[in-house]
């Protein structure tokens, strides 16, 4: 569990990208005002009315946010990197960056970590036709799918609200996800095993064991459903945030069909206040922990117990919200 939902969000701790990001803002900070700012977070940008001073330039307030239905897409930049390319190619870069495209050691790891869950599963399916008894591994199954959402929402809140980049082990997913809620669209650029790669080491390392040593059909295919669903919980991760004309028509009814997490449900988590739609498996879990207020009850306990606040109780920062302004921008396009 310790690599669940990794790599994805990388680009934060990209400087490269961070700069182009930065120097895109600041394009753009001279122009804002004409723009009518859309989506998620409303950024106020007030501008200087000389703009010989460009430190008097950029002084954003956030305030409350307007309600958002429509889930969150890439689109728009697409839109603003057909626009904006020509004048400063930054995006192009971003587009072609190194750090969102596989290697041939991220495959190796994805057919490492296929390879293990697939053992488990053929293990438990021999298993199962050596003994007859096929309801139990079924059942586990099930319940592996069904927890590994839960396992999924647990993690992403845990990462998504304490520690920091400096945090040992976790450090680095923590800057990670912070990464990904300012620039939530990186993650449908990211290549397939550059996504799920982190994972599906975590994986190999925790399951081969098992299987070498679990010799019970239920306990494989447990533990086979649910390291595959975590594995492949970044892809389900990266369709919840693509756009209805662009993913398959398979993944679009299993996500009407909640079976994958659907990109609504994960269009809210990516909204003020942050603090809730954390599952990404199936989002089963999602409505339940948010009305039993399951993480509320446990940030209370780490806030009296160890005296430690939630990212999620203070007010996001620009390091945490989304760079919506980029989607106002490509309206005026
Ligand atoms: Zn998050
Ligand atoms: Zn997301």
């Amino acid at each position: 569990m310790s690599s669940i939902l990794p790599q994805n969000h990388a680009i934060r701790s990209s400087h490269k990208i961070g700069s182009i990001q930065r120097r895109l803002s600041t394009n753009r900070v001279k122009n804002i005002s004409r723009h009518f700012l859309l989506p998620a977070r409303v950024y106020c940008v007030s501008s200087s009315s000389t703009s010989s001073s460009s430190s008097n330039i950029a002084t954003i307030i956030t305030t409350k946010p307007s309600p958002v239905t429509e889930p969150l897409t890439y689109e728009p930049l697409t839109k603003i990197e057909t626009s904006t390319a020509a004048t400063t190619g930054s995006t192009r870069s971003v587009l072609n960056d190194p750090s969102l495209k596989s290697t041939w050691t991220h495959r190796a790891w994805m057919v490492s970590g296929c390879s293990t869950v697939l053992i488990s599963l053929a293990r438990s399916a021999a298993g199962a036709v050596d003994s007859q008894t096929w309801a139990g591994p079924l059942i586990a199954g099930c319940i592996g799918y069904v927890l590994s959402d839960l396992a999924s929402g647990i993690y992403h809140w845990g990462i998504d609200n304490y520690g920091s980049a400096e945090t040992p082990v976790f450090g680095s997913q923590i800057d990670a996800f912070q990464g990904h809620h300012k620039w939530p669209w990186t993650i449908t650029r990211r290549q397939f095993a550059n996504n799920l790669h982190a994972l599906a080491r975590a994986v190999t390392f925790t399951v081969l064991p098992i299987d070498l040593l679990c010799n019970d059909p239920a306990i494989l295919c447990f533990v086979g459903v649910f390291s595959g669903c975590i594995m492949f919980s970044q892809q389900f991760h990266s369709w919840a945030h693509g756009t209805k004309s662009k993913l398959p028509s398979i993944v679009l009814a299993l996500q009407d069909a909640g079976i994958l997490v659907s990109r609504s449900q994960h269009a809210a988590h990516h909204r003020p206040p942050y603090n809730n739609n954390y599952c990404i498996v199936s989002g089963a879990w999602n409505q339940i922990l948010d009305r039993s207020k399951f993480f509320e009850l446990l940030e209370m306990i780490f806030f009296f117990k160890f005296g430690v606040r939630p990212r999620s109780w203070s007010e996001p920062d620009s390091e945490w919200t989304e760079e919506t302004e980029m989607q106002s921008i490509s309206a005026s396009h």
